[in-house]
């Protein structure tokens, strides 16, 4: 289980577990943000997806929720 503060494979910084439904089955949205000095792209993404996330915005990443 990842906890706030994490950092993925992909550079991606887990800030916190909202209270907020994601869009997959019993998953909430966590807000994640790219660890990449140049970008910092804040945005959300089921809970689930975590270790898997990349950067939408730098990285060719899924459009955040
Ligand atoms: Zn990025």
């Amino acid at each position: 289980m990842a906890e706030e503060g994490d950092l993925n494979r992909n550079n991606q910084r887990l800030l916190r577990k909202t209270k907020f439904k994601g869009t997959d089955h019993l998953q909430y949205v966590w807000a994640l943000q790219c660890e990449r000095v140049e970008c910092g792209h804040v945005y959300g993404a089921n809970g689930s997806d975590f270790h898997l996330r990349r950067c939408p915005k730098c990285d060719g990443g899924a459009k955040g929720i």
